[in-house]
């Protein structure tokens, strides 16, 4: 990344840490070893990779004999999601929500074209749970309740613990998509005793392609992949270790400076926000205020292309996302804004900014000094509006 780019899109992926990139040096050469092999050389790897176990179980407050290592988040909700149809078969339930990660959300949907029920439960305007609607729902040793930890998008998040207290009342399993949330914000799978939990290396200053699945009982699941006894015999398969090791090493410093580190991006992500809302006309916060990440900001900008914001910024070095909305190539604004009942024109132009360790107060500045420049040049060639025309608040639209 060159020194002038300022990276603000920490929710698709992070900058590897300096220190992961040490840790894993040594095991692409010196230390190549296959864990499995009975040789010391190998052996010696094995242990190390039981170290990267102990080092993600200790941010989760898990056993690490709890933690299997995956291939990245997506391999993580799938072996969750799949894993336990196929070990329950057509009798299987799942409920989830309309705002999850597509990770869960079309393998829900998968697993439905192949027997298994599913309820989608839906979100309020500011991509809130209603937990009266989940209390509502049938549910027993066959339902597996998949809700996300902290939203990609938003950044908001689940009252996780209130959805496990349910399940556990009522005899369901839990899957957690916390992808976004571990790193971020405390998880504690003991004082929280979700049945499975997803993370992902690549959003928390490890390498992308490494991810993990904690599973408090193996025998609720199936494996996906089959042939090898590695990870238990849950994920076949050679380990990546150097992948592995990076891992570890995230969780090791994410466990050591999180409160601190919350503290300090919470407060650049506040300023940020708030700068952008008092200076940009027709600016509005997408998402629960309160019940979000500390690192997401998820602003629209009416009767402007969330597009053109990235690449006018992008011409300043500034690295945003139009919050997952459109996939390439498609118009379609985000399903989670739109679950949100979100108004066209406003998901339209909704741009994320997520944060990270590495953000300095320099960057939030200079993204507050370009940003309205940008808003009203794009609102100057808009052929709905002028940025004067603009009110404050904007009329919300249904
Ligand atoms: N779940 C959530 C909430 C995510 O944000 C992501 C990635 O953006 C994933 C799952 C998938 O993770 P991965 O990219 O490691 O497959």
């Amino acid at each position: 990344m060159s020194s002038e780019t300022i990276y603000l899109d920490n929710n698709a992926t992070t900058r590897v840490a300096p220190e992961v990139i040490e840790a894993m040096l040594p095991y692409f050469d010196g230390h190549y070893g296959n864990p499995s092999s009975i040789h010391r050389f190998g052996g010696n790897v094995h242990k190390q990779i039981e170290v990267a176990r102990e080092q993600v179980a200790g941010l989760l407050n898990a056993k690490p004999s709890q933690v299997y290592f995956t291939g990245c988040g997506s391999e993580s909700d799938n072996l969750a999601l799949q894993g336990f149809y196929r070990r329950q078969g057509h009798c299987t339930k799942l409920i989830s929500s309309s705002v999850e990660h597509h990770a869960v959300l079309y393998t829900c949907k998968y697993l439905n074209r192949h027997g298994a029920a599913l309820t989608e439960l839906a979100v309020d305007e500011n991509g809130m749970l209603n937990l009266d609607d989940l209390k509502s729902q049938p549910m027993d040793d066959r339902t597996l309740l998949s809700f996300m930890w902290a939203n990609n998008e938003t950044g908001v998040i689940f009252p996780i613990e209130k959805i496990t207290e349910i399940a556990k009342e009522r005899g369901a399993l839990i899957h957690t998509d916390a992808v976004q949330a571990v790193g971020k914000v405390p998880i504690d799978v003991t004082a929280t005793p979700v049945d499975f939990l997803a993370l992902s290396g690549h959003k928390l200053h490890a390498p992308k392609g490494i991810g993990a699945l904690f599973i408090r009982d193996a025998t609720d699941i199936d494996p996906l992949l089959i042939g090898g006894h590695q990870e238990g015999g849950v994920r076949a398969g050679t380990e990546n270790v150097p992948y592995i090791i990076g891992l570890g090493k995230a969780c090791e410093l994410a466990r050591k400076n999180m409160p601190e580190e919350n503290t300090r991006v919470r407060a650049l992500r506040d300023r940020l926000e708030k700068g952008i809302l008092a200076t940009c006309k027709g600016a509005l916060l997408n998402g629960d205020p309160v019940a979000r990440l500390p690192n997401t900001t998820n602003i629209s900008f009416e009767f402007i292309e969330g597009e053109g914001i990235l690449l006018l910024l992008d011409e300043y070095g500034i690295c945003a996302s139009s919050g997952s909305a459109c996939t390439t190539g498609s118009l379609e604004p985000s399903h989670v804004l739109r679950a949100m009942g979100v108004a066209y024109t406003r998901a339209h132009s909704a741009t994320r900014f997520s944060l990270s360790r590495y953000t300095t107060e320099e960057e939030i500045d200079k993204v507050l000094a370009v940003l309205p420049g940008i808003v009203d040049k794009l609102r100057s060639l808009s052929p709905y509006i002028k940025s004067e025309e603009v009110q404050v608040p904007l009329p919300v639209q249904g």
